[in-house]
């Protein structure tokens, strides 16, 4: 991003594409996002596609320019989307962006998020077809009661035949685990760890099951009927998941990731580090930088039918929000302590137009004096062995 003369151009701004869909076979009791359910046979996935490239089309001042970064499919369960379709969608982001000619596929990282229940190797295969070269597959566990406890469709071997599948025509495939179920063992979450990474995997998201309002498990959580793990026993199984990774050369690259040297998610990685993105979809958020020192965030109808309908932007648009300098920097701290890497300050700086730590000072301080932050040359980070108290930490500094 450049200032010229005063003025503001986007020549070159890297911008990555995240597109929404927002139908699943089953909703989970667990899950909070937008998603709907929806038969699988039900899914109009040809009006869904137009509906996505009218926005597109509706979006495209706002992307002239750009270097496209990476592309994101998400959900919801984009798997059940036609691959045709979904191709569709994809060809027409590359030409928006000019990048059908600039970049190989290779270059450009297109991730589909896979449900085990809509994942076969026709399915796998017919996406690299359309241009995508990365699977990250909702296994969520390799155990059958755990399964079970979460809601899921599939069991472990349904899973598991899902993660083969992806593998024999997708090199970079990513599987999602989660812990914190009742009764969970230790022990025995690093045995799931270690089959999942004896498949062949290259990158894992390892999160903890949280309880959220609105939720069959938020229901359950506040009539008393839920039991979920303690917080020694989440700590106790973040220690031994980050064990378990780095014992087969995984790096914990952010508090709920860990990948092969060279296998990192670039599409998140864009994003933690604050970088411009594009959403599309029902339910889909964008923020894109607006000028120097602010940005525009929005964030689209999660109603299907009024998204599909809607005649121009601002029916799809549900929310606007205007960023400023300082909400920019809150935003590069929430995102960029939870990584490896930690907040690029001069970048964040020049981004903002804001000084950083301004106003800050003494929480910084206290925490780097407590160990708890990290300052080496502009960079900014918490240690990774201080990662279980992140959220106290970057509350501290918000
Ligand atoms: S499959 Fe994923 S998006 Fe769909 S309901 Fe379950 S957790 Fe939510």
């Amino acid at each position: 991003m450049a200032s010229v003369g005063g003025g503001w151009q986007i020549a070159g701004v890297q911008t990555s594409v995240y597109v929404h869909f927002p139908w699943c076979a089953r909703k989970c009791p667990y899950c909070d996002f937008a998603s709907y359910r929806m038969a699988p046979a039900a899914v109009p996935h040809a009006r869904y596609a137009d509906a996505v490239l009218r926005e597109l089309e509706r979006r495209a001042d706002a992307v002239r320019g750009r270097e496209l970064a990476s592309v994101f499919f998400g959900g919801g369960t984009p798997s059940m989307w036609a691959p045709a379709e979904l191709g569709r969608v994809l060809h027409a982001i590359r030409g928006a962006f000019g990048a059908a000619e600039r970049r190989s596929d290779e270059a450009l990282e297109v991730t589909v998020e896979c449900n085990p229940a809509s994942l076969d190797r026709a399915g796998a295969a017919a996406l690299r077809e359309a241009g995508v070269n990365r699977l990250s597959i909702g296994v969520q566990a390799l155990r059958d009661e755990r399964l079970r406890f979460l809601g899921r469709m599939h069991d472990r071997e349904g899973a598991l035949a899902a993660v083969r599948a992806a593998l024999e025509t997708h090199e970079r495939v990513s599987v999602d685990l989660m812990f914190g179920t009742p009764g969970q063992r230790v022990d025995d979450f690093a045995d799931e760890i270690r089959e999942a990474l004896d498949l062949g995997i290259q990158h894992v998201s390892a999160y903890a099951l949280t309880i959220e309002p609105g939720t069959v498990f938020g229901d359950m959580q506040r009539a008393g009927t839920l039991r979920i793990a303690t917080d020694d026993e989440y700590a106790a199984l973040f220690a031994q998941t980050e064990r378990a990774m780095g014992a087969r050369g995984l790096e914990h690259y952010e508090v709920s990731n860990y990948a092969a040297p060279g296998e990192r998610s670039r599409h998140n990685e864009h994003y933690w580090r604050g970088g411009a993105y594009l959403g599309l979809g029902a339910g889909a958020v964008g923020c894109l930088d607006a000028g120097p020192g602010t940005a525009r965030r929005y964030r689209n109808t999660a109603d299907t039918e009024r998204y599909m309908g809607a005649g121009d932007l601002a029916e799809t648009e549900a929310e606007d929000e205007h960023l400023d300098g300082d909400a920019l920097v809150r935003e590069a701290l929430m995102l960029g302590l939870r990584t490896d890497a930690g907040v690029d300050l001069a970048d964040v700086e020049r981004r903002s137009g804001r000084p950083v730590p301004r106003g800050r000072e003494r929480a910084i301080e206290r925490r780097l004096a407590q160990g708890d932050l990290l300052l080496t040359g502009d960079h900014l980070r918490v240690p990774r062995a201080r990662w279980l108290h992140l959220d106290g930490i970057i509350a501290d500094v918000f």
